[in-house]
């Protein structure tokens, strides 16, 4: 299914309001956030000034319920602070444990299935990305986690930007891009 996004700024009002509806709680940052269709996603990130990029092919693959899906899973990494948490932990795992937990949550409150290409973990549900971290950790340790679905977003920069932010000795808030990893059925070893 590809349905072209003609006019954009029409799409992300329709999307910001459909989200709003969905999503009362999370409204404040649904309106502040300025979304565009850039960046180097191969899906969603959350910028450095912690708005949202999107990918405009991925969208127009994507039907109404994933795109709201997407969307959410970005504005839901920016109100739980997952950007500036990830010093000192093991950066998969902590994208992991985010992702998974982020996805369980929101299939709950938009009542909708995970779509099919994000992590889908339903014991990371009701947990704190914290929680779920150090039982990924515990397990890890004592042999694989294995991971069905993908990554929503990239959030690999994130340390790196974590870094380079407290080089620069600014108070800013670190976040991540994180242009989609392919990650299908990958089994990890501590
Ligand atoms: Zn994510």
């Amino acid at each position: 299914m590809k349905e072209k996004i003609e006019n954009k700024q029409e799409f992300i009002s329709n999307l910001k309001a459909r989200a709003k509806e969905k999503c009362p709680q999370h409204a404040d940052t649904i309106d502040r956030v300025k979304v565009a269709f850039g960046g180097e996603t191969k899906k969603g990130e959350v910028t450095e000034n912690l708005d949202i990029n999107l990918n405009l092919g991925y969208m127009e693959s994507r039907n109404p319920d994933e795109q709201l899906f997407l969307f959410m899973h970005e504005v839901l990494h920016i109100d739980m602070g997952h950007m500036g948490s990830m010093e000192g932990k093991d950066k998969h795992l902590w994208n992991l444990a985010c992702d998974a937990v982020i996805n369980a949550q929101l299939s709950q409150k938009l009542g909708l299935a995970i779509p099919s290409d994000l992590i889908n973990m339903p014991e990371a549900k009701d947990k704190t990305a914290e929680q779920f971290y150090v039982e990924l950790v515990a397990l890890s340790k004592k042999g694989d986690v294995e991971v069905a679905g993908e990554l929503g977003d990239h959030h690999n920069e994130w340390e790196e930007r974590d870094k380079q932010m407290k080089n620069k000795k600014s108070s800013v808030q670190i976040v991540g891009v994180m242009p989609g990893l392919e990650r299908h059925m990958e089994r990890h070893r501590s």
